[in-house]
């Protein structure tokens, strides 16, 4: 048997250690995972899942025990390794996308590029073929608030793999989805695994989503329950088996998703499909949105973002026929989606409007006292991330993951000293 690629000793995490409100998070785990493994970490809400995976991920430092990843002790890695570490080893994936909503999808993607220096050209080359390859091509210079959730997951999945790390950590990856989209993102993962050869790790409280993995890990209250194999399991050869589709054999529920994806060929809709059952196909074609609702309803929302029509009547628009000049959405979709773009704008007004000069000073602070070099995005990001932090509308968790996803290293580095 091969060595393990990642392995977990006597893992402690203990929040508020010695304090009244001692939380002991993770209470000595031991775990071994071997390459190209599909593993699920499994539990009620609470039991400690997360902080194992951010264990992992080198996210979260250990109180006590050890973790190594590819043979190196992260607690022993050297600033450059780290870096490199988080760089091209592992690819993140969390419930929230953490998209930038400033950048365009390609942009998103393509991030972790640039932090390595590497030419604009090759990495939007790179971030096409993988925008492609999940069926968002379409989407590549449109803004993450104008995507369905599915496909803002595929974003963050193509961000995940554009280092093409060797393992792959996701944290209830599909825990905000609906479950058609739910759906397609497993697939991806079952096929990132199965046919990438990626180790994988995925957090799920849902059984559903058991039989995908080749092991499971049970936890409950901090500690390693139990560990099952799953036997059931297709073996990963299947997975190879391709796929030809004949024009002939065209169901009309495929030539409904070529029109959804029209700039795909007819070939790399086949290799999108390789993993699709009869079943999650259809659920897939009746959960995302042709072209032409999509442009309709970009028609309609640019309308009120310059404010000629109100909230009202881009509800009523969106959800209008499009025969009648509306982007034919159903109302439960309409209401979500307006939902969202409210918060959306908040977020960016909140950010624009960023008198507070404590928040600046604080960001301003740590970028002068670690010496790093910021380009303006990255600053004003940076400083949209403390705000939220100082509101007390993230917590530590949630201020390193936008920061190691979102601004260079070095800003990742030095909030996790100083908070
Ligand atoms: P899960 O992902 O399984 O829902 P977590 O790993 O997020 O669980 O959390 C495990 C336990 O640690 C929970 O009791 C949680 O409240 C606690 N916890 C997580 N993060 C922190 C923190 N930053 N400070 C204090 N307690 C925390
Ligand atoms: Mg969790």
């Amino acid at each position: 048997m091969a060595d393990p690629i990642i392995e977990v000793n006597q893992l402690r995490v203990i929040y508020n250690k010695g304090k009244s409100n001692e939380v002991r998070s993770l209470d000595g785990v031991d775990v071994k995972i071997y390459p190209e493994e599909y593993i699920i970490i499994f539990g009620p809400s609470g039991c400690g899942k997360s902080t194992l995976l951010y264990g992992i991920s080198g996210l979260q430092a250990p109180t006590y025990g050890e973790v190594f990843v590819q043979g190196k002790n992260l607690r022993m890695m050297t600033k450059k390794e780290s870096v490199e570490f988080h760089q091209l080893s592992i690819g993140m994936v969390f419930q929230a996308f953490y998209l930038i909503p400033t950048l365009t999808v390609l942009d998103n993607v393509c991030l972790p590029k640039v932090f390595r220096g590497e030419d604009i050209k090759s990495r939007r080359e790179k971030g096409m073929e993988l925008l492609r390859r999940f069926g968002i091509a379409e989407q590549a210079h449109r803004f993450p608030s104008q995507l369905s959730g599915g496909q803002k997951q595929r974003v963050s999945i193509a961000r995940a793999l554009i280092n093409d790390p060797d393992i792959i950590l996701a944290d209830e990856p599909v825990g905000n989805l609906d479950s058609e989209s739910a759906e397609n993102v497993l697939e991806i993962f079952k096929e990132i695994n199965g046919v990438d050869k990626k180790t994988l790790i995925m957090v799920t409280h849902n059984p559903e989503h058991l039989r995908f993995a080749d092991r499971i890990i049970h936890m409950k209250d901090g500690k390693k329950e139990s560990e099952e194999i799953n036997r059931d399991k297709r073996p990963k050869e299947a997975l190879k088996e391709e796929m030809e589709i004949k024009p002939e054999d065209m169901t009309s529920e495929l030539k409904l998703l070529m029109r959804t994806f029209k700039n795909l060929s007819l070939q790399q809709v086949g290799v999108l499909l390789i993993p699709f059952k009869a079943k999650q196909l259809l659920n897939h074609v009746l959960s995302e949105l042709t072209e032409e609702q999509v442009s309709a309803a970009e028609n309609i929302l640019k309308e009120f973002l310059f404010k000629n029509i109100d909230e009202k009547s881009l509800e009523e628009k969106l959800d209008l026929d499009m025969s009648e000049g509306g982007a034919g959405w159903n109302k439960k979709r309409v209401q979500h989606f307006s939902g969202r773009v409210k918060e959306i704008l908040s977020q960016v007004e909140s950010v624009m409007n960023d008198s507070d000069s404590s928040t600046i000073s604080i960001s301003e602070y740590i970028v002068k006292s670690f010496n790093i070099h910021l380009d303006p995005e990255s600053l004003i990001r940076f400083r949209s991330f403390i705000k939220l932090r100082m509101e007390n509308k993230i917590d530590r968790f949630g201020l390193l993951q936008r920061c190691y996803l979102n601004t260079p290293h070095e800003i990742y580095r030095s909030v996790q000293i100083v908070h």
